[in-house]
């Protein structure tokens, strides 16, 4: 057992303890990748718990709330990267419990031939941690999750860090993805989540251009949505489907949020 799973239940106990004194009307976004066949069981049983409790949001009703309509909150899924096992738990868990969400696609990596893919998601995605599980989704599987009123974001052309990138890359990345997106799907989409999600793989200048095509812009940095959070430094939340349902259970109910403060802080100070 990892030493986190160790003190995610008392951690866990806490969270739940806080909340009953502080209850949270804002909204959490997580965020989760490909999800392999093993990890299927654990996503089915989360999202048909957080149905049960009827706290789930749709993209559109989420989008609403974070722009200032008042209203309960809730949490909103987020698929990152547009990988082929997206689609497949879009039409085989999401689907059946009428569940709607936001899938993060790169047009770029979208286009390319199979070998080039699998290389570009072994140095753009996965970055050598570990091999390439499966290749993304083409375009008909991406029109697929639109039509089953999943909503489309962007998440860079090639799936490259923005921070530290010229101007001009950055625009490239950023409004490339924008334009091709646009030119498949109809429009360009209201939602961005940059790549990594870490705090230091965003800066200023990306933030800007991130803001030139797109309303709101998720990151991977942990914390709650309110009515105060600005619009291009939305948090998001990990979810790791292969930890234990205690420690999954701690970070959707944003036990870890304290540990983010700093960082969120930082988010905010780089929105234009
Ligand atoms: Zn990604």
């Amino acid at each position: 057992m990892r030493p986190r799973e160790l003190l995610a239940p008392p951690a866990l106990a806490a969270t739940r303890l806080l909340r009953r004194f502080r209850p949270d009307g804002g909204i959490r976004i997580l965020m989760l990748h490909d999800v392999p066949i093993s990890q299927r069981p654990a996503l089915a049983a989360l999202v048909a718990g957080l149905k049960a409790a009827g706290t789930l949001l749709d993209p559109a009703t989420a989008r609403r709330r974070l722009e200032g309509e008042p209203g309960p909150g809730g949490v909103l899924l987020s698929f990152d990267d547009g990988f082929a096992s997206n689609l497949e738990a879009a039409e085989t868990i999401l689907a059946p419990l009428e569940v709607r969400a936001l899938f993060f696609v790169c047009p770029g990596l979208i286009d390319l031939g199979e070998a080039e893919q699998r290389a570009a998601i072994a140095a753009n995605i996965l970055r050598g941690q570990r091999p390439a599980p499966e290749g993304l989704m083409d375009w008909r599987g991406v029109e697929r999750l639109a039509a089953l009123g999943h909503t489309i974001g962007s998440h860079t052309r090639d799936h490259l860090r923005l921070a530290g990138l010229s101007p001009d890359r950055q625009a490239e990345q950023v409004g490339d993805a924008a334009r091709l997106l646009a030119s498949r799907l109809g429009a360009a989409p209201d939602w961005f989540a940059y790549t990594f999600g870490d705090i230091d793989s965003i800066d200023r200048s990306a933030l800007a251009e991130i803001g030139r095509h797109h309303r709101l812009c998720r990151s991977g940095v942990r914390g709650l949505n309110t009515a105060d959070t600005p619009r291009l430094a939305l948090r998001g939340d990990h979810v790791d489907l292969e930890a234990s349902a205690v420690w999954r259970a701690l970070t959707v109910e944003g036990g870890l949020d304290p540990l983010y403060r700093k960082q969120r802080r930082r988010l905010d100070g780089m929105v234009p």
